[in-house]
This record gives structure tokens, sequence and C-alpha cells, in this order.
């Protein structure tokens, strides 16, 4: 049956490095000039107002005592008028207060499942669908994938909107798509070189999990097809990116998304690894500072904030994500004008506070990654000792012959000067931090609950 069916291959990959011919999905949308761009955004924009007054009550509401209409946008800049919507806006219209359709006339319903209450719950037109598998394919080109490729889909299928994301994206691009989904890490490194995958979505925590359990394996999957791998659905650092790239031998790209919006492909890294493209004929971004709620200038830091342009089913106004990133309106080398949005480092809600210090969980992989002796597998935990927030680095020593004493005091003293924050390092024996099976846990937060 299937074992005699797929041989392992052990071929030698080719590498061409003749530059591929530059690929676009959508070439004109992708290249708009930016002032034309501009102004299909005004135009957009007040459809989706139009839309999100017409047929939510409370878009209409905020609105009204503002005393604006859609109308009343006329520059871009007019969105700063505009109320900001909260994830805790979609709580309290559960299940499906906030959309702008019919549950009848809704092709799909998506839902992530909130660390503490209700779900959030996200539903999409059949015109929504068609918008995110062009989005999606749109920004697979932009990676590097190509119409013929097999892209193994190792994101989770279900609820969460990175499996059918990624899936339809690739069959609109003219990809076959191999629907994997998460787990069965030993069948997916079967399939991948037996199926030749050329493409591999997957979370980065899982993709390192696949390049494990490959190696434990003797399977060298640097010798497969694999060419792009579009991580996302995770924070995750520079180290890292490089860590999976010299383990799978291929090249590693950002996706960006949240179901909130639409789903992944909301924005995507192109070939230069230099920013995220963010789809602008479909999202108005904005970075604003999280505390006054202004903007911020171009190039700083300051939370991600979204309003989307074509949504039908669940339009979304100013729509703050937590995210933390910068963008930049500058050229690309791809030729694409579309703004490009730094690696997402952490979400606001992911930020702990450690004695004073605020820390992102990817700073710590970011001194983690690539530390002699170290393994790159790790997990945050954080307690209350009296008034203090204090945290321990659990870590995991690479081969036996580590002497773990001698592990915890370099990854403490790396941490402290990296950093500046001190904390506890257990170092635990090689396999003993839990691997990742689609979403890392990367902090367990065993503090009080409010
Ligand atoms: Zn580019």
């Amino acid at each position: 049956m299937m074992t005699a069916m797929l041989q392992p291959r052990y071929a030698a990959k080719v590498h061409t490095h003749a530059p591929r011919r530059r690929h676009y999905f959508d070439r004109e949308a992708e290249t708009l000039p930016r002032e034309a761009l501009a102004r299909l955004q005004l135009k957009r924009l007040r459809a989706s107002l139009k839309n999100a007054c017409e047929n939510v009550p409370l878009h209409r509401e905020r609105m009204r005592a503002r005393k604006l209409l859609p109308q009343d946008m006329r520059a871009l800049e007019d969105v700063r008028e505009l109320p900001f919507t909260l994830k805790t806006d979609l709580r309290e219209h559960y299940p499906f207060g906030m959309f702008a359709r019919p549950r009848e006339s809704l092709a799909r319903l998506h839902a992530s499942s909130g660390t503490t209450g209700k779900p959030t719950v996200v539903g999409y037109t059949a015109r929504d669908l068609a918008t995110w598998a062009d989005l999606m394919a749109r920004s697979m080109a932009c990676a590097g994938a190509r119409p013929g490729d097999v892209v193994h889909n190792a994101y989770g299928y279900g609820l969460f909107t990175g499996g059918l994301g990624a899936h339809y994206g690739a069959e609109r691009l003219g990809a076959t798509v191999v629907p994997m989904s998460g787990g069965s890490t030993e069948r997916q490194v079967l399939l991948i070189q037996d199926f030749g995958a050329r493409v591999l979505c997957a979370t980065p925590s899982y993709a390192l999990n696949i390049a494990e359990v490959a190696e434990r394996e003797g399977v060298d999957l640097r010798a497969s097809k694999l060419e792009i791998g579009l991580f996302g659905a995770e924070p995750w650092s520079e180290g890292l990116r490089r860590e999976i790239e010299a383990r799978l031998g291929l090249k590693a790209l950002d996706v960006y998304g949240l179901s909130e919006i639409m789903g992944p492909g909301v924005a995507v890294e192109c070939e230069a690894q230099d920013g995220l493209h963010a789809w602008e004929d479909h999202f108005l971004i904005e970075i604003i500072d999280p505390e006054s709620g202004q903007p911020v200038s171009e190039g700083e830091a300051g939370e991600l904030v979204i309003t989307t342009l074509t949504k039908e089913a669940l339009p979304m106004i100013r729509y703050r994500t937590r995210d933390i990133t910068r963008a930049t309106t500058a050229r690309c080398a791809c030729g694409r004008t579309h703004l490009r949005l730094q690696r997402i480092t952490g979400r606001n809600d992911d930020m702990l506070i450690i004695r004073g210090v605020n820390v992102y969980p990817s700073q710590i992989e970011a001194v983690l990654v690539g530390l002699p002796g170290v393994a790159p597998h790790y997990q945050l935990v954080v307690e209350r000792n009296g008034s203090l927030d204090e945290l321990t680095v659990e870590v995991e020593a690479a081969t036996l012959e580590h002497v773990l004493d001698e592990l915890e005091a370099r990854v403490r003293h790396q941490i402290k000067s990296m950093i500046g924050v001190t904390t506890r390092v257990v170092a635990k024996k090689p396999g003993e931090v839990p691997r990742s099976q689609g979403k890392a846990v990367r902090v367990r937060d065993l503090r009080p609950k409010k």
C-alpha cells in the first residue's frame, strides 16, 4: 500500500541559482502606483463604512455618536476620526452580532479558541472567501511559490483559519495541495520527500519539529525538493528563521494574518526578506501609539491597526491587532508598491513585565537560538512571588554531553546581558521540552488569575 508506493528519495537537490522570472499573481494590483492605490483605498473605504453602518448596529451607533457619515471621508487621514474596534467587541457581540450579512448568506464560519471566555467568531460570504483565496495566492506567489508546485500544508485544518486559508490560496495559485494538517510528523517527513513538495506551509515551531523528526529518522530534507517555507501564526525571531533554513534547506518567509481581519494572507514577505508587504488595496494600515491612540511617524514602532476595505460579511473599522510593528513605504527591490511591515516581534498581550522590564517571548528566543550547546526549544514559566513576577526559562541541552549547571549559568548570563532581565534558567535533557504540533506553547503562566 502506502509504503510500497512511497520510496524515499535520497537524490541530491539540484540548486539552480539562475534567478527565476519574477512572478506576480496580480501584477496590476501588486505594482499599482501609490497615488492610484490611495485613490482606490479612499473609494473602497467609503463603501466599506457604508456597508458597516447600514448593516452593523454597533458601527452605526458609534459613527452616529461622532456625527460621522461614510461620505465624510474626504482623505485617507480622515480615518483617524473613526472609533477603534477591539477584540472585546467581537466577544460582546458573540456569535453573529458584528456580521453585516444575515447568517443564511454566509458561506463559512471560523472561530478562534480564546484562552478566556467565548471564542471569537468570524464569517465569510462566498465573495469574501474568493477574495481571501486571491490574496493568499498573491501572498504565496510573492514568497516565490509558482503554479504547478507541490504545496505541503501542515497548518491545522478546522476552525483555525491557517489550514483552509493556505489550502484555498494554493489551489487558487494553481499549485498541487497536500492537505496534511498538523501532527503525524514522521508521515509528514515521508510525504514531503515522496510527493516532492517545493513549498512547506506551517507554523515556524512546527517546521522545526519536522526538521528534528527528519534528522532523527536519518532523512536529509535539505536534499528534498523543498525550496520555500511559508511560516506564520506565531511571532518568531530572525535566529529561528536561520535555524530552520539551515536544517530544512529552504528559504523561510513570514506570512501574517489574523482571523478578525481575514486569516493568513494579510501581509507576506517577498524574496527580499525585508519586511512584509501588506495588501493595501484590501486593507487600510495604520500604526499608532498604543497608549495615546495617535499615529506614529513612518518607521516608528507602534500598534498595527487595520480597516478592511472589501470585506462583506465582517467589515472591520480600525481594528486594534495588539501587534507591535513598524511600516515603511520605501520602494522594495521586488517591484511591489504595497507598504512593508517589519516582522512582528510580539503581540502586546504576550508582553511580560518582569521586575519592571518589558519582555517579549521572541526576545528570549532570539537569545537562545544559536547559542552553542542549546537546542532551539524553550518554554517560559511566569510565576508570582509575593508582589513580583518571576520568569523561569526552560531550555534544552543540544546533546547529553552538556553539563546542565554550566548551561544554565551561561544562558542566564546571556539573557541578562542582552535583555537586561534577571531570570531563573532550568536546563533540561535533549527532548524534554515539549515539541510544537501546531501553535507552540511558549509561555506557561502560573500567576493567579485576576
Ligand atoms: Zn518586496
